[in-house]
Protein backbone atom coordinates (compact mmCIF):
# COMPACT_ATOMS: atom_id res chain seq x y z
CA UNK A 1 0.00 0.00 0.00
CA UNK A 2 2.78 2.25 1.26
CA UNK A 3 4.76 1.62 -2.18
CA UNK A 4 1.70 2.75 -4.55
CA UNK A 5 1.01 5.55 -2.04
CA UNK A 6 4.58 6.75 -3.17
CA UNK A 7 4.36 6.43 -7.02
CA UNK A 8 1.25 8.58 -6.57
CA UNK A 9 3.23 11.10 -4.65
CA UNK A 10 5.77 11.20 -7.48
CA UNK A 11 3.06 11.63 -10.36
CA UNK A 12 1.75 14.64 -8.37
CA UNK A 13 4.78 17.02 -8.69
CA UNK A 14 5.27 17.60 -12.75
CA UNK A 15 8.08 20.19 -13.98
CA UNK A 16 7.92 22.08 -17.45
CA UNK A 17 11.09 24.38 -18.73
CA UNK A 18 10.25 27.08 -20.94
CA UNK A 19 12.57 29.21 -22.47
CA UNK A 20 11.42 32.41 -23.84
CA UNK A 21 12.93 33.92 -27.45
CA UNK A 22 16.46 35.72 -27.72
CA UNK A 23 15.09 39.51 -27.19
CA UNK A 24 16.05 42.33 -29.62
CA UNK A 25 18.19 43.90 -27.38
CA UNK A 26 19.77 40.26 -26.62
CA UNK A 27 20.46 40.21 -30.14
CA UNK A 28 21.84 43.79 -31.05
CA UNK A 29 24.22 43.29 -28.40
CA UNK A 30 25.20 39.91 -30.26
CA UNK A 31 23.99 37.23 -27.48
CA UNK A 32 23.31 34.04 -29.05
CA UNK A 33 21.22 31.55 -27.78
CA UNK A 34 22.96 28.39 -25.63
CA UNK A 35 19.71 26.53 -25.62
CA UNK A 36 19.19 23.33 -27.96
CA UNK A 37 15.44 21.75 -28.30
CA UNK A 38 15.69 18.83 -30.21
CA UNK A 39 11.81 19.49 -32.29
CA UNK A 40 11.16 15.70 -32.43
CA UNK A 41 10.57 15.02 -28.58
CA UNK A 42 9.80 17.52 -25.93
CA UNK A 43 11.18 16.31 -22.93
CA UNK A 44 15.36 17.07 -23.39
CA UNK A 45 16.81 20.02 -23.97
CA UNK A 46 20.67 20.81 -24.27
CA UNK A 47 22.55 23.80 -22.92
CA UNK A 48 26.32 24.65 -24.20
CA UNK A 49 28.33 25.50 -21.98
CA UNK A 50 31.11 28.66 -21.80
CA UNK A 51 34.18 25.24 -22.79
CA UNK A 52 31.32 23.81 -25.12
CA UNK A 53 30.20 21.19 -23.52
CA UNK A 54 26.78 20.05 -23.26
CA UNK A 55 24.64 19.35 -20.35
CA UNK A 56 21.28 17.66 -20.92
CA UNK A 57 18.18 18.08 -18.70
CA UNK A 58 14.83 16.11 -18.77
CA UNK A 59 12.03 17.80 -17.97
CA UNK A 60 7.53 16.17 -18.19
CA UNK A 61 7.53 18.74 -21.06
CA UNK A 62 9.84 21.83 -22.50
CA UNK A 63 8.29 24.34 -24.12
CA UNK A 64 10.80 26.44 -26.59
CA UNK A 65 10.73 30.24 -28.08
CA UNK A 66 7.89 29.37 -30.97
CA UNK A 67 5.46 28.09 -28.15
CA UNK A 68 2.78 30.21 -27.91
CA UNK A 69 0.34 30.74 -24.17
CA UNK A 70 -2.56 28.26 -25.70
CA UNK A 71 0.75 25.51 -26.65
CA UNK A 72 1.61 25.82 -22.79
CA UNK A 73 -1.92 26.11 -21.62
CA UNK A 74 -3.18 22.89 -23.57
CA UNK A 75 -0.28 20.64 -21.40
CA UNK A 76 -2.04 22.46 -18.02
CA UNK A 77 -5.28 21.89 -18.61
CA UNK A 78 -5.43 18.35 -17.14
CA UNK A 79 -3.84 19.94 -13.88
CA UNK A 80 -6.39 22.72 -13.73
CA UNK A 81 -9.27 20.16 -14.35
CA UNK A 82 -8.16 18.04 -11.20
CA UNK A 83 -9.24 20.86 -9.23
CA UNK A 84 -13.02 20.50 -9.84
CA UNK A 85 -12.65 17.15 -8.40
CA UNK A 86 -11.51 18.53 -5.29
CA UNK A 87 -7.75 17.97 -5.54
CA UNK A 88 -5.39 21.17 -4.19
CA UNK A 89 -3.42 22.45 -7.08
CA UNK A 90 -0.32 24.50 -7.10
CA UNK A 91 1.15 26.24 -10.18
CA UNK A 92 4.70 27.86 -10.04
CA UNK A 93 6.89 29.55 -11.54
CA UNK A 94 10.62 29.79 -11.20
CA UNK A 95 13.45 31.59 -12.74
CA UNK A 96 15.93 34.70 -13.26
CA UNK A 97 13.99 37.95 -13.76
CA UNK A 98 13.46 38.61 -16.91
CA UNK A 99 12.73 35.06 -18.36
CA UNK A 100 8.96 35.10 -18.33
CA UNK A 101 7.08 34.27 -15.14
CA UNK A 102 5.14 36.97 -15.22
CA UNK A 103 4.43 36.42 -19.01
CA UNK A 104 3.78 32.29 -18.04
CA UNK A 105 1.26 33.40 -15.02
CA UNK A 106 -0.30 36.67 -15.66
CA UNK A 107 0.43 37.09 -19.43
CA UNK A 108 -0.56 40.19 -21.46
CA UNK A 109 -3.77 41.28 -22.24
CA UNK A 110 -2.97 40.10 -25.98
CA UNK A 111 -1.18 37.06 -24.89
CA UNK A 112 -2.95 35.96 -21.54
CA UNK A 113 -1.44 33.68 -19.24
CA UNK A 114 -1.96 30.50 -17.24
CA UNK A 115 -4.09 32.60 -14.57
CA UNK A 116 -7.10 33.90 -17.09
CA UNK A 117 -6.61 30.12 -18.71
CA UNK A 118 -7.75 28.12 -15.34
CA UNK A 119 -10.04 30.40 -14.43
CA UNK A 120 -11.80 30.90 -18.24
CA UNK A 121 -11.35 26.36 -17.55
CA UNK A 122 -13.27 26.58 -13.87
CA UNK A 123 -16.06 28.38 -15.22
CA UNK A 124 -16.36 26.29 -19.00
CA UNK A 125 -16.40 23.08 -16.93
CA UNK A 126 -18.36 23.84 -13.87
CA UNK A 127 -21.38 25.12 -16.34
CA UNK A 128 -20.83 21.32 -18.08
CA UNK A 129 -20.87 19.96 -15.23
CA UNK A 130 -23.89 21.88 -13.76
CA UNK A 131 -26.36 19.31 -13.86
CA UNK A 132 -24.25 17.49 -10.90
CA UNK A 133 -22.76 19.59 -8.88
CA UNK A 134 -22.84 23.75 -7.96
CA UNK A 135 -19.83 25.41 -7.92
CA UNK A 136 -18.80 28.86 -6.33
CA UNK A 137 -15.13 29.94 -6.92
CA UNK A 138 -13.37 33.01 -5.00
CA UNK A 139 -10.48 34.91 -5.72
CA UNK A 140 -7.41 36.39 -2.94
CA UNK A 141 -4.13 38.03 -4.11
CA UNK A 142 -1.45 38.30 -1.87
CA UNK A 143 2.08 39.16 -2.15
CA UNK A 144 5.23 37.85 0.03
CA UNK A 145 7.98 40.44 0.50
CA UNK A 146 10.94 40.13 3.09
CA UNK A 147 8.74 37.07 4.85
CA UNK A 148 5.92 39.97 5.38
CA UNK A 149 2.32 38.77 4.00
CA UNK A 150 0.25 41.87 2.20
CA UNK A 151 -3.23 41.86 0.60
CA UNK A 152 -3.33 42.70 -2.92
CA UNK A 153 -7.35 42.94 -2.92
CA UNK A 154 -7.35 44.84 0.14
CA UNK A 155 -8.02 48.95 -0.31
CA UNK A 156 -4.98 50.66 -0.22
CA UNK A 157 -5.98 52.26 2.68
CA UNK A 158 -6.05 49.27 4.76
CA UNK A 159 -3.31 47.45 3.23
CA UNK A 160 -0.48 48.93 5.65
CA UNK A 161 -2.04 48.74 8.64
CA UNK A 162 -3.30 45.31 8.21
CA UNK A 163 -0.59 42.30 9.12
CA UNK A 164 -1.40 39.37 8.02
CA UNK A 165 -0.42 35.91 9.35
CA UNK A 166 -1.02 32.50 8.57
CA UNK A 167 -3.44 30.62 10.76
CA UNK A 168 -4.38 26.82 11.39
CA UNK A 169 -7.91 26.22 11.35
CA UNK A 170 -10.49 23.72 12.54
CA UNK A 171 -9.81 21.50 9.72
CA UNK A 172 -6.00 21.45 10.04
CA UNK A 173 -5.41 23.14 7.36
CA UNK A 174 -3.79 26.68 6.80
CA UNK A 175 -5.57 30.28 6.22
CA UNK A 176 -4.95 33.77 6.13
CA UNK A 177 -7.23 35.13 8.78
CA UNK A 178 -8.35 38.72 7.46
CA UNK A 179 -7.46 38.14 3.41
CA UNK A 180 -10.09 39.27 1.34
CA UNK A 181 -11.82 36.60 -1.06
CA UNK A 182 -13.68 38.62 -3.83
CA UNK A 183 -16.40 36.56 -5.04
CA UNK A 184 -16.20 35.68 -8.57
CA UNK A 185 -19.54 35.12 -10.81
CA UNK A 186 -18.18 34.95 -14.51
CA UNK A 187 -14.87 35.44 -16.46
CA UNK A 188 -15.67 38.80 -16.92
CA UNK A 189 -14.69 39.94 -13.52
CA UNK A 190 -11.96 37.99 -13.84
CA UNK A 191 -9.20 39.63 -15.78
CA UNK A 192 -10.16 42.91 -13.96
CA UNK A 193 -9.50 41.35 -10.54
CA UNK A 194 -6.03 40.08 -11.34
CA UNK A 195 -5.55 43.22 -13.45
CA UNK A 196 -6.14 44.71 -9.74
CA UNK A 197 -4.20 43.07 -7.60
CA UNK A 198 -1.08 43.13 -10.43
CA UNK A 199 -1.39 47.27 -9.37
CA UNK A 200 -1.20 46.81 -5.81
CA UNK A 201 2.11 45.13 -6.05
CA UNK A 202 3.67 48.43 -6.90
CA UNK A 203 2.20 50.17 -4.60
CA UNK A 204 5.02 51.92 -2.06
CA UNK A 205 7.85 51.39 -4.59
CA UNK A 206 9.59 53.53 -6.91
CA UNK A 207 10.17 51.32 -9.53
CA UNK A 208 7.44 48.25 -10.45
CA UNK A 209 9.32 46.19 -12.14
CA UNK A 210 12.23 45.89 -8.95
CA UNK A 211 9.68 45.44 -6.45
CA UNK A 212 8.06 42.42 -8.55
CA UNK A 213 11.06 40.62 -8.88
CA UNK A 214 11.78 40.77 -5.14
CA UNK A 215 8.68 39.08 -4.29
CA UNK A 216 6.43 36.26 -4.73
CA UNK A 217 2.99 37.10 -6.03
CA UNK A 218 0.24 34.50 -4.99
CA UNK A 219 -3.16 33.94 -6.73
CA UNK A 220 -5.14 31.93 -4.87
CA UNK A 221 -8.72 30.03 -6.22
CA UNK A 222 -11.12 28.87 -3.71
CA UNK A 223 -13.43 26.46 -5.15
CA UNK A 224 -16.35 25.05 -3.25
CA UNK A 225 -18.47 22.65 -4.53
CA UNK A 226 -21.82 20.85 -3.55
CA UNK A 227 -22.84 17.69 -4.91
CA UNK A 228 -26.45 18.34 -5.70
CA UNK A 229 -27.16 14.57 -5.30
CA UNK A 230 -25.75 13.58 -2.35
CA UNK A 231 -25.92 16.90 -0.90
CA UNK A 232 -21.68 16.59 -0.26
CA UNK A 233 -19.84 19.62 0.03
CA UNK A 234 -16.00 20.08 -0.88
CA UNK A 235 -13.59 23.23 -0.96
CA UNK A 236 -10.61 23.14 -2.71
CA UNK A 237 -8.08 25.78 -3.20
CA UNK A 238 -5.60 26.43 -6.73
CA UNK A 239 -2.39 28.31 -6.24
CA UNK A 240 -0.82 30.20 -9.21
CA UNK A 241 2.61 31.59 -8.11
CA UNK A 242 4.74 34.27 -9.87
CA UNK A 243 8.15 33.81 -7.64
CA UNK A 244 10.64 36.13 -6.76
CA UNK A 245 13.55 35.95 -9.08
CA UNK A 246 15.78 33.48 -8.30
CA UNK A 247 19.26 35.16 -9.50
CA UNK A 248 21.80 35.51 -6.94
CA UNK A 249 22.45 39.40 -5.67
CA UNK A 250 24.97 41.17 -7.61
CA UNK A 251 28.34 41.96 -5.44
CA UNK A 252 27.79 44.93 -6.09
CA UNK A 253 24.13 45.14 -3.97
CA UNK A 254 25.12 43.05 -1.48
CA UNK A 255 24.87 45.60 0.98
CA UNK A 256 21.78 47.41 3.74
CA UNK A 257 17.90 46.61 2.28
CA UNK A 258 19.17 44.58 -0.65
CA UNK A 259 21.10 42.17 1.32
CA UNK A 260 18.26 41.69 3.64
CA UNK A 261 16.06 41.23 0.58
CA UNK A 262 18.28 38.79 -1.25
CA UNK A 263 18.37 36.66 2.19
CA UNK A 264 14.75 36.84 2.39
CA UNK A 265 14.36 35.17 -1.26
CA UNK A 266 16.80 32.87 -1.15
CA UNK A 267 15.92 31.20 2.25
CA UNK A 268 12.08 31.48 0.84
CA UNK A 269 13.09 29.71 -2.58
CA UNK A 270 15.50 27.12 -1.25
CA UNK A 271 12.74 26.00 1.53
CA UNK A 272 10.24 25.54 -1.39
CA UNK A 273 12.52 23.20 -3.33
CA UNK A 274 13.15 21.68 0.29
CA UNK A 275 9.42 20.88 0.15
CA UNK A 276 8.93 20.09 -3.16
CA UNK A 277 12.05 17.59 -3.34
CA UNK A 278 11.47 16.07 -0.08
CA UNK A 279 8.37 14.96 -1.36
CA UNK A 280 9.66 14.08 -4.31
CA UNK A 281 12.14 11.58 -2.70
CA UNK A 282 9.39 10.34 -0.29
CA UNK A 283 10.81 12.10 2.41
CA UNK A 284 8.67 11.63 5.38
CA UNK A 285 9.59 14.97 7.28
CA UNK A 286 8.41 17.88 4.74
CA UNK A 287 10.10 20.94 6.02
CA UNK A 288 7.02 23.39 5.58
CA UNK A 289 7.50 25.61 8.27
CA UNK A 290 11.03 27.03 7.29
CA UNK A 291 9.63 30.05 5.41
CA UNK A 292 6.12 32.18 4.67
CA UNK A 293 5.65 30.55 1.08
CA UNK A 294 5.83 27.11 2.42
CA UNK A 295 4.16 27.75 5.31
CA UNK A 296 0.84 29.33 3.31
CA UNK A 297 0.96 26.85 0.55
CA UNK A 298 1.27 23.74 3.60
CA UNK A 299 -2.55 22.36 2.60
CA UNK A 300 -1.89 22.40 -1.11
CA UNK A 301 1.31 21.00 -1.42
CA UNK A 302 2.12 16.80 -0.77
CA UNK A 303 -0.48 14.39 0.20
CA UNK A 304 -2.81 13.85 -2.99
CA UNK A 305 -2.14 17.53 -3.91
CA UNK A 306 -1.20 18.25 -7.91
CA UNK A 307 2.13 20.27 -7.77
CA UNK A 308 3.51 21.69 -11.44
CA UNK A 309 6.63 23.56 -11.59
CA UNK A 310 7.22 25.95 -14.76
CA UNK A 311 10.85 26.66 -14.61
CA UNK A 312 11.52 29.64 -16.81
CA UNK A 313 14.91 30.44 -18.87
CA UNK A 314 16.84 32.98 -20.74
CA UNK A 315 18.37 31.14 -24.04
CA UNK A 316 20.99 33.95 -24.05
CA UNK A 317 24.76 32.94 -24.00
CA UNK A 318 24.71 36.26 -20.93
CA UNK A 319 22.49 34.44 -18.84
CA UNK A 320 24.34 30.84 -19.19
CA UNK A 321 25.50 31.41 -15.26
CA UNK A 322 21.73 31.67 -13.87
CA UNK A 323 20.53 29.42 -16.25
CA UNK A 324 22.25 26.43 -15.49
CA UNK A 325 21.49 26.81 -11.83
CA UNK A 326 17.57 27.35 -12.84
CA UNK A 327 18.21 23.58 -14.80
CA UNK A 328 19.63 22.35 -11.50
CA UNK A 329 17.25 23.84 -9.15
CA UNK A 330 14.54 22.17 -11.37
CA UNK A 331 16.00 19.26 -11.71
CA UNK A 332 16.37 18.50 -8.19
CA UNK A 333 12.78 19.11 -7.56
CA UNK A 334 11.98 16.71 -10.36
P1 LIG B 1 9.88 37.77 -15.29
O1 LIG B 1 8.50 37.87 -14.74
O2 LIG B 1 10.45 36.39 -15.16
O3 LIG B 1 10.82 38.79 -14.76
P2 LIG B 1 8.65 38.71 -17.72
O4 LIG B 1 7.44 37.85 -17.75
O5 LIG B 1 8.47 40.09 -17.25
O6 LIG B 1 9.81 38.02 -16.88
O7 LIG B 1 9.29 38.65 -19.18
C1 LIG B 1 10.33 39.51 -19.59
C2 LIG B 1 10.04 40.00 -21.00
O8 LIG B 1 10.12 38.92 -21.94
C3 LIG B 1 8.68 40.60 -21.15
O9 LIG B 1 8.75 41.69 -22.03
C4 LIG B 1 7.86 39.48 -21.76
O10 LIG B 1 6.76 39.96 -22.50
C5 LIG B 1 8.88 38.79 -22.64
N1 LIG B 1 8.61 37.34 -22.76
C6 LIG B 1 8.77 36.43 -21.79
N2 LIG B 1 8.47 35.19 -22.21
C7 LIG B 1 8.09 35.31 -23.49
C8 LIG B 1 7.65 34.39 -24.50
N3 LIG B 1 7.55 33.07 -24.24
N4 LIG B 1 7.38 34.88 -25.73
C9 LIG B 1 7.48 36.19 -25.98
N5 LIG B 1 7.88 37.12 -25.09
C10 LIG B 1 8.18 36.69 -23.85
MG1 LIG C 1 7.80 39.16 -13.25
Amino acid sequence: RLYNEMIVLKGNIRVFCRCRPLSLEEISKGYSSVIEIDPSQDTELQIICSDYSKKQFKFDHIFGPKDDQEAVFAETLPIVKSVLDGYNVCIFAYGQTGTGKTFTMEGTTENRGVNYRALEELFRSSKERSSLSRYQFSVSMLEVYNEKIRDLLADNADQHAKKLETKQVADGTQDVPGLVEAQICSIDEVWEKLKTGARNRSVGSTNANELSSRSHCLVRVTIKSENLVSGQRSRSHMWLVDLAGSERAAKIEVEGERLKESQFINKSLSALGDVISALASKNPHIPYRNSKLTHLLQSSLGGDCKTLMFAQISPSSADLGETLCSLNFASRVR
